[in-house]
């Protein structure tokens, strides 16, 4: 692998030293010249102007690309070395327009549009999870996704307030809608928690969206789950969504709709590796909150999330070619 893409090692200089990228990875800034050499693309979207009750998200790439600088190179479970596997880069962040809803949706799905016509595959870091949709507007131009997503909610709900207005509740709801993902293709896994009512679940009945809740995660096991969410995803080109309420908040309180009664932090980043083989077109990590968060705890849970995803995320690109 050229040098220019490989993380700066500890070994040269310490984890804690230099000015934080995602897993010390080079900057690579739009107009970049090295640029289109990308395979796959860290970027951060800092916003939370989607969120309907604690904020905070827009501080979650800043959080999470610091504890992600200590992260080594070899994956110690699975084996694999991402950075060797593909190049690999931080392109710095999408800039929100902060007051402005709308305004940040089109930015998002511009700049990631971007991206997707450069063949390059985005790893996002959060945000809160409308970012999600103007994502997948952008990935899902010409066709529909699969989509494995792990949350203790389904975002699959109407606006809020009964108006029409974008929340981080129903971006994979107007995914739908628009086309965007094959509902045949979609899997959401660890839903709980209390609800208004069930109208987000019967919206996923209608459409034929897998849901599975946490006590058949727990009932089951994870992998048997697993099993079934791959299958579910099947060999077309798919997206992961992963909010970090997914998990217990005993393991990641840093994030603005907590949920008890989540999956462990070994159980967090083991489900991630049974992905391996999916053809993954593109990731996020959604809703770390640094204000809620306690001594870095959510911020170093996400950044291994990040790097378990980017490790089944580098053997897709070989059926790029295929694909895109
Ligand atoms: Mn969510
Ligand atoms: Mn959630």
């Amino acid at each position: 692998m050229d040098d220019f893409f490989t993380p700066v090692s500890g070994m040269e200089l310490p984890r804690f030293a230099g000015v934080p990228t995602f897993m010390r990875l080079p900057h690579v800034p739009l107009g970049h010249p090295r640029r289109g050499e990308v395979e796959v693309g860290l970027v951060g979207v800092p916003w939370d102007g989607g969120t309907s009750n604690r904020p905070g998200a827009r501080h979650g790439p800043r959080a999470v690309r610091d504890a992600s600088t200590m992260i080594r190179a070899q994956n110690g479970a699975t084996g694999v070395r991402p950075f060797e596997a593909a190049r690999c880069a931080d392109f710095g962040d999408v800039g929100p327009n902060p007051v402005n809803v709308n305004d940040t949706v089109a930015r998002i799905e511009a700049a990631y549009g971007d991206l997707r016509g450069a063949g390059i595959r985005p790893l996002t870091v959060g945000g809160d999870h409308l970012t999600s949709l103007p994502v997948l507007r952008a990935l899902a131009k010409d066709r529909p996704l699969g989509m494995v997503h792990f949350d203790s909610h389904t975002d699959l709900y109407r606006g809020y307030f009964g108006g029409s207005d974008l929340t981080h509740g129903m971006p994979f709801r107007c995914a739908v809608e628009e086309g965007l993902l094959d509902p045949a293709r979609v899997v959401q896994i660890g839903i709980r928690g209390t609800a208004y009512d069930m109208e987000d679940r019967d919206f996923a009945g209608a459409h034929g969206i897998r849901v599975i809740p946490i006590e058949e995660c727990f009932a089951r096991g994870w992998t048997d789950v697993m099993a079934e969410a791959v299958q579910i995803a099947g060999t077309g080109p798919t997206y992961v969504s992963y909010d970090i309420d997914f998990v217990d908040p005993a393991f990641a309180p840093g994030t603005g709709t907590p949920e008890v009664g989540g999956p462990n932090a070994f159980e967090a980043v083991s489900v991630v590796r049974t992905l391996a083989g999916l053809d993954i077109v593109g990731a996020d990590l959604v809703e770390v909150s640094p204000p809620f968060d306690l001594g870095g705890t959510t911020a170093w849970l996400a950044a291994s999330i990040l790097f378990e995803l980017l490790c089944v995320m580098v053997p897709s690109l070989d059926s790029a070619a295929e694909v895109d």
